[in-house]
């Protein structure tokens, strides 16, 4: 089976989904959680995460409606307008699968700004 074929509830964001572990929440809505990276590799580093059980990028985009995919990309710019980045500029990015180092398999888009970001 494809690595990204099956969602496994055995992963840290299910369980912030869930509140049983603690995250420092910036935004949600029907749509997105969000909160700070655990490990933040620039001075702003948010993740959004869909409230629907998507393993990563791929699986949200073949398989959730139009509707969560519009709610999430836009809950994602709710975020950026949150943390004032939206003037100064900021990163988005996804990693998808094991090449890409893909840690937790729960889809989530990372934001990093704050400052001037390397290349
Ligand atoms: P990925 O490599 O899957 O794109 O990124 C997963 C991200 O989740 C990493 O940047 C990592 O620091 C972050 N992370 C892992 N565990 C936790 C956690 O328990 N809480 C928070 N807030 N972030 C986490």
């Amino acid at each position: 089976m494809a690595w990204r074929e099956m969602y496994n509830k055995n992963n840290v964001f299910y369980k912030i989904l869930r509140s049983e572990i603690p995250a420092e929440v910036i935004y949600e809505d029907d749509f997105a959680l969000s909160f700070y990276d655990i490990h933040p590799r620039s001075r702003v580093h948010a993740l959004a995460i869909t409230k629907g059980l998507y393993t990563d990028f791929g699986d949200f985009t073949a398989n959730a409606s139009p509707q969560e995919v519009v709610g999430f990309f836009k809950a994602v710019l709710q975020v950026a307008n949150i943390l004032g980045v939206s003037l100064t500029g900021y990163r988005i990015f996804s990693n998808i699968g094991s090449d890409a180092g893909q840690e937790v398999p729960h889809f989530h888009m990372h934001l990093l700004g704050g400052e001037k970001l390397s290349p």
